[in-house]
Parts: C-alpha cells; structure tokens; sequence
C-alpha cells in the first residue's frame, strides 16, 4: 500500500483501500450539515468519491486504526473520525494512527446500513469484501490495534452505549473495552471467543487474526443524528487512544 503525503496538511498522509466504494457525503444532509467544512474536511469529502480513503499521521510506536462508517447509516462515529483527525492534525505523536472515517462512502451517501446489499460487519471474513479489504489492509499495513465505531438504536441490538470485545484469542480487546468503559461509562459487552456468536464482524476478525479490537457503540437513530451523540462517540475514541498514552 503507498501512502501520499499531502503538502497542505502537515504531515497528513494517504492512500486507498478500495476503489469501487465511492461516494458522495454532501448527498446525506442528516450527515452533511453536522460537518465543520473547513479545508481539510473538504479534502476528505472529494477523496471519498473515489472510493475508500486511510489517512496516516504520526509514525513510530504502536500503529492503531480508527474506523467507522461500516454501517452507512451509522452517522454519529463518522462525524466523530472526521472531528478527531482535524483535532489530531498538528499534534506531536509517537505512535502510528491510520484512520478510515467512511468505510463506505457508497452506502453513507445513501444513508444505508449496508453496502450493496451485504452488511459489511457479517462479511470481513469473506474473501474481497468491502470489510475483508479494510481486514488486509489492517494486515499489510501491521496495524496492531483496532478501534470500530458504530451507533446504535434505542430498540435495536446491542440497544445500549457500549463495547463489545473478546476475551479470547486476543484477551488485550477485553482491557481495552474496560478501559473504555471506566472512562466514558458505555458498557462491556464480552464474548468467551471473538466470533463464536455470529460472523463476519470486522472487530471479531481482527481479534482471531490476534490483532486486538474493539467495536464501541454510541446511543443514536440510524440516519440521523441526535444531540451528544457525537461527543460520546468521540469521547469512545478519545478514551481508545488514551489507552496507548496517545
Ligand atoms: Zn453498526
């Protein structure tokens, strides 16, 4: 995978993970209007019609994926990625992170849950998916750690602000959900063995790949966006970072 650097952005740099999934943002005005357009969301926006964009900052230490946007219609964690990589911009960081704030540009577009009609946290084990290549990617690039946001609904599954992880093959997933928890309060939800109750989520992939993951979920309406459900989203992946001293 070649990253670019990007000259207008500090030492932001980019590449693609897939380039049949294009879309474009501005078309979802739930999501649209929630943005602080500024220059480097801009970017972001353009990049996305092309298809699946990861951006890099920092180099060295550990190397950690934010992801979300693996259910289109999942608005507030997205709103959140984007948020956070503006934060994170100029800061000094001893560690690798790679973000992936539209997994699904196609399907955020037209605020779908899914991509194509396949749900792409069922299908990261399938071989060339959508969610399988973010997978690869997460391996080319030896990312050791996994942060997947999503919302969810308040009569839908899991129903509650939360993180789900596994206690096995990858037991740091179950320290890094209840370092979550104690921080921003959502609750740990934990499986025996990543995978064992349904397949194909990208999270549980990762951990049997030993590539510990989580996967947290703010309290939202899917296609929309309600207020505060952003910040905690954020506050997710702010409390996933200060994990790693990030
Ligand atoms: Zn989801």
């Amino acid at each position: 995978m070649h990253f670019e650097k990007i000259g207008e952005f500090g030492n932001l740099e980019m590449s693609y993970v897939c380039d049949f999934s294009g879309g474009y943002i501005s078309r979802n005005r739930n999501l649209f209007g929630k943005l602080e357009l500024n220059r480097l969301t801009q970017f972001i926006l353009e990049k996305c019609t092309y298809g699946t964009p990861i951006f890099k900052l920092g180099d060295g230490g550990n190397k950690i994926l934010i992801l979300s946007g693996i259910h289109g219609n999942e608005l507030s964690p997205q709103i959140a990625n984007v948020k956070l990589l503006n934060e994170l911009l100029d800061a000094d960081l001893k560690n690798t992170l790679y973000f992936i704030p539209f997994a699904s540009p196609k399907s955020t577009m037209y605020n779908e849950r899914t991509f194509n009609d396949m749900d792409l946290n069922r299908s990261a084990h399938i071989q060339n998916s959508l969610s399988n290549l973010i997978v690869q990617a997460v391996e080319n690039l030896a990312i050791n750690f996994v942060g997947d946001f999503h919302s969810t609904a308040f009569n839908a599954n899991p129903g509650i602000e939360s993180v789900f992880s596994s206690k096995s093959p990858s037991p740091e997933s179950y320290l890094i959900a209840n370092y979550i928890s104690r921080n921003v309060g959502s609750e740990v939800i934990s499986f025996d063995f990543a995978g064992s109750s349904y397949k194909g989520a990208v999270e549980d992939v990762c951990n049997l790949k030993k590539i510990p993951a989580v996967t947290c979920e703010v309290l939202c309406p899917f296609a929309n966006v309600i207020r505060g459900s952003v910040e905690t989203s954020l506050a997710q992946m702010k409390s996933f970072l200060d994990y790693f001293g990030i």
